[in-house]
């Protein structure tokens, strides 16, 4: 008898599941499922421990969904990646499955995992594996001569002009194979102690296409005019089940697509698709600069640039002590929540990097072992971005103002507000500089002074940008 064996990993939903669809295809096989938790992965901090229970209670999730198909979900926990090729060889001898049906993942250690395990199941059982977790495959949209994109917008123009000719198509969910089973049991996956809103965050595919349906239904037409204001419900908050793979990217340009079709020719929602297609970039540019996986800056030179050692600078910011209202309540939204706004993520990126001059490396580990939605893809492009190290990066000397930042995008105060209680007697005028307002009053405020001083800070670095492409 034919045994199929769909193996989950960053793609946790049963709707538009290409590896799934073709397991299940009403021929009577036997399809059964897999998860395998890998905790060194939360213990190095690759992981949040949020997101280790964001994805625990979607396996969850998915292990009903399954049953309820007559699909059994096997959950294991292995201690990384080397180890689940043995785990899985063994298991499929144990079961005598005969085909293996997955999703590719593009980081460099689970592409070398994945081809050790085809090496290794050689001749046992046929591996299937499709694309997934992006509009277009990595590697498909390429430029006239046969290259990876290293520059958005062109990318973007292709990407368009692809889905223009051609839309993905959602796969609906396959019909059962055998009678409803009892819902699996979970194993702990022993996560350190967390701290998630479930009022935030519910759990579920379905509580996501809600919001999906939702936000391209009343927020996608003023994307453009609102996602740059923390304050406000301006973006869709989707980051979290894409990255856990409980939502699909194709199922968010067709739900996009369904609420305004225009938005492939620059209608309503073209800039809320534009950024799906960063997301895509940044895996494609990953695939074609695997040093992306080993947190290697993508342009050469700036691996030269000094950074300063700074553990209490770098303390600071981490626990949003630095003096600079926008880029403090930023770290405590982060650390409270599991989650930072888009432009927040900009301005706390470049504080770090331009005005600590702290290696943005540091950072890039820190917002990983604290985001929910933390992706090696989007959260490295994010760095190199802010860093001027990367793929299409601000320019080098180009570095934001914490102050006039925070002025420009929380005029009204009302984000820092509220993530900064000390500084409630202060006039909104004032707020993004205190420390100015406080010593005109002579009042000591309960609330760090700044750390740097921008202007000099900015001087530093640029010098010491340029010094490094002087090396060049
Ligand atoms: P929306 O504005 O509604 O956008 C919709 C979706 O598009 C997002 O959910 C996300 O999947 C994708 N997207 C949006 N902006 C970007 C972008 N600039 N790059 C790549 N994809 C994007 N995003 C992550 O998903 N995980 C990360 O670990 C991550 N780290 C980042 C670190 C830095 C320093 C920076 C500057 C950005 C980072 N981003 C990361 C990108 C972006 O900030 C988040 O995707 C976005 O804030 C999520 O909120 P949203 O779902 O409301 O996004």
């Amino acid at each position: 008898m034919t045994t199929r064996l769909v193996w989950f990993r960053r793609d946790l939903r049963i709707h538009d599941h290409p590896a799934l669809k073709a397991a299940c295809r009403g021929d009577g096989a036997r399809v059964i499922a897999l998860y395998l938790a890998t905790p060194q992965q939360w213990e190095q901090h690759s992981m949040a421990p949020r997101q280790a229970w964001f994805i625990r209670q979607h396996v969850a999730a998915l292990g009903r969904s399954l049953a309820e198909l007559g699909i059994p979900l096997q959950v294991a926990v292995v201690p990384d990646y080397r180890a689940s090729v043995d785990w899985i060889d063994a298991f499929c001898q144990r079961h005598r499955v005969t085909e293996l049906f997955y999703h590719y993942q593009y980081e460099l250690d689970e592409r070398r995992r994945d081809a050790a395990l085809e090496r290794a199941l050689d001749g046992k059982v046929t591996c299937q594996g499709f694309d997934d977790g992006v509009l277009l495959a990595p590697g498909s949209v390429t430029t006239g001569s046969g290259t990876s994109y290293q520059v958005f917008t062109p990318f973007s123009r292709a990407v368009i002009r692809r889905l223009s000719q051609a839309l993905p198509e959602c796969v609906a969910p396959p019909s059962a194979c055998g009678t409803p089973l009892r819902a699996p049991d979970i194993p702990d996956f022993d996560y350190p102690e967390q701290t998630v809103s479930e009022a935030d965050f519910p759990v579920g595919e379905v509580a996501a296409q809600a919001r999906l349906a939702a936000f391209c239904h009343q927020t996608a037409a003023e994307y453009d005019a609102q996602r740059d204001f923390p304050a406000r419900p301006g973006t869709s908050r989707l980051s979290p089940w894409l990255a856990v793979g409980a939502l699909s990217p194709r199922q968010c340009l067709v739900q996009l697509l369904e609420n305004h079709p225009d938005a492939l020719t620059g209608g309503p929602g073209a800039v809320w698709l534009k950024e799906l297609i960063w997301r895509d970039f940044y895996r494609q540019v990953m695939v074609a600069r695997p040093e992306m996986s080993r947190y290697q800056p993508l342009i050469p030179w700036t691996a030269a640039i000094d950074w300063r050692d700074d553990p209490q600078g770098f303390q600071a910011w981490c626990e949003g002590r630095t003096g600079f209202p926008i880029v403090d309540a930023a770290m405590r939204q982060l650390n409270a929540t599991g989650w930072m706004h888009n432009r927040l993520r900009m301005i706390a990126a470049s504080f770090l990097i331009k005005d600590l001059r702290i290696d943005w490396r540091q950072g890039e580990r820190y917002f990983m072992s604290q985001l929910i939605d933390g992706d090696l893809a989007s959260n490295n492009g994010g760095w190199q971005w802010a860093a001027s190290t990367g793929c299409d990066a601000q320019p080098w000397f180009r570095i934001f103002n914490p102050t006039t930042q925070g002025q420009k995008f929380d005029r009204g105060g009302a984000f820092v507000r509220h993530w900064l209680p000390a500084l409630d007697a202060v006039p909104g005028s004032a707020l993004h500089a205190p420390w100015e307002w406080a010593d005109k009053q002579g009042m000591v405020l309960d609330y760090p002074r700044p750390l740097v001083d921008h202007k000099q800070a900015r001087e530093t670095t640029l010098a010491a940008y340029q010094a490094a492409r002087n090396k060049e």
